[in-house]
């Protein structure tokens, strides 16, 4: 497996991707299971480096069988340099989650917990996910945060796949309030894949997540991707 250092087309047909390295060099990689062909689904385990426990469920998805008619693509880390900081930031201090390059604004200064970058998709990490994400063209679209407790509710089909997923996982739904949502990677995804009728979501878990709850994330992501 080829790591570019620079986004640029990639070969969807191998079962282990790379996308592209974060600023510390580290390699940002998507793998595939499940059925070559079926619907397409992402699953994204950490954006912010201290937000780590959707590991479990990637770890879950892994080493399970995948239902047919779904293509599962598993994404451990989009923030690798974070993650073995623990710290929220990547290594130039950017909230990857305020980066993405549609409504994208700027907020702060290097180190503040939403500092947004120098512009939209900055950092090699969300040019990687940006990349990845325009060319599979997935019909779902989850992202991974910590610790809110909760699934927010949205309209129309992405309303009830994830009215569907809390429903599964016995997750609460409730909007998210409090902050600047520019560059947000699910609104940008939402954004991109509108033409294809996509979903984008993000999942707040809970402060820890026990094996048994990994499970049943790991169950909902099936669920909702056979069921689309
Ligand atoms: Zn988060």
């Amino acid at each position: 497996m080829a790591v570019p250092d620079v986004p640029g087309l990639l070969d969807l047909d191998a079962p282990v991707v790379g996308l592209g390295r974060s600023v510390n060099g580290a390699p940002i990689v998507a793998e595939r299971i499940g059925e070559p062909g079926g619907r397409p689904v992402v699953v994204i385990g950490v954006i912010h480096g201290d937000e780590d426990d959707g590991l479990a469920i990637v770890d879950e998805l892994r080493d399970n069988p995948v239902p047919d008619g779904v293509e599962l693509w598993l994404v451990e880390s989009m923030n690798p340099d974070g993650q073995a900081a623990q710290l929220r930031e990547n290594a130039n201090g950017v909230d990857l989650n305020r980066n993405f390059p549609y409504r994208w604004g700027p907020i702060g200064v290097p180190g503040d917990p939403q500092y947004a970058g120098t512009g939209p998709a900055s950092e090699p990490e969300t040019q990687a996910i940006v990349n990845f994400i325009g060319q599979l063209r997935p019909e779902i679209v989850i992202w991974y945060h910590q610790d809110l407790f909760i699934i927010s509710p949205a309209e129309g089909r992405e309303g009830r796949v994830r009215a569907r997923y809390a429903e599964l996982t016995n997750w609460p739904m409730g909007g998210i309030t409090g902050g600047t949502y520019t560059g947000v990677a699910a609104t940008w995804a939402r954004n991109e894949l509108a033409p294809d009728d996509g979903v984008a979501f993000i999942v707040e878990l809970g402060p820890t997540l026990s094996p048994e709850e990994a499970e049943r994330h790991a169950n909902a992501v099936r669920t909702v991707g056979v069921e689309g």
